[in-house]
């Protein structure tokens, strides 16, 4: 089983390859078809690959506000005032990487035939 190239969940048997031409461009698997699509636009931009580094990095500061949005929540605001930016992202990509690693873990270990 494979991962969603786009948002890293279980892909579901939508595919992309730029041009149809499996033989120049990789192909990658999808989850849904709002991620086909996401993936269509960010492979026409980047010569026929899906690369999440600029939707990565956006998406981990688009996280910042509902990230702090828990902590009155929490009682956790005194903790995280003092913060700089980098240091909840770097909270935040720890949570995303875990998740990430397991969702891949999970879908490689269905590949075992037993
Ligand atoms: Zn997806």
């Amino acid at each position: 089983m494979r991962v969603c190239a786009v948002c890293g969940r279980e892909a579901q048997g939508f595919y992309y390859t730029h041009q149809m031409r499996p033989d120049r461009f990789p192909t990658f698997s999808l989850c849904s078809n709002r991620c086909l699509n996401a993936g269509t636009v960010i492979a026409k931009r980047n010569k026929g690959v899906i690369d999440k580094s600029d939707m990565e990095t956006r998406a981990i500061k688009d996280t910042r506000r509902p990230f702090a949005a828990i902590l009155p929540e929490l009682g956790l605001m005194p903790a995280f005032h003092d913060r700089s930016a980098e240091e909840i992202d770097r909270l935040i990509e720890a949570c995303v990487d875990g998740f990430a690693e397991s969702m891949k873990r999970q879908a490689l270990s269905d590949d075992i035939p037993f």
